[in-house]
């Protein structure tokens, strides 16, 4: 089986920026404002075992995804314990965030 292409095909970027309705999936800011173009991110990263799926694929700004890269984890600064970043496949937004 050869190796999966780094490139996200043009149709299924195309279908992840609608789904998102064209704003980052994580911080809300829409491409249009931003000076950066927007990123396709590997909610599990490829690096560890994420694959190119439209389940798995979350439109971010330039800024989140550099920020997340290939993390899936941080520390709660407040309790100090390891938790799980957020998943916009699987959580929602505004519950998360409040
Ligand atoms: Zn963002």
């Amino acid at each position: 089986m050869p190796p999966e292409s780094k490139r996200v095909p043009p149709n299924l970027r195309r279908e992840v920026a609608q789904r998102a309705n064209q704003l980052c999936e994580y911080c809300r800011c829409p491409a249009e404002f931003s000076a950066d173009s927007f990123t396709i991110d590997h909610i599990q990263p490829r690096q560890l075992g994420g694959v190119t799926t439209l389940e798995n694929l979350a439109w971010a700004c330039f800024g989140c995804n550099g920020r997340k890269h290939i993390k899936t984890t941080c520390v709660d600064p407040s309790t100090g314990e390891s938790v799980a970043l957020f998943n916009p496949r699987q959580q929602n937004w505004h519950e998360h965030f409040s």
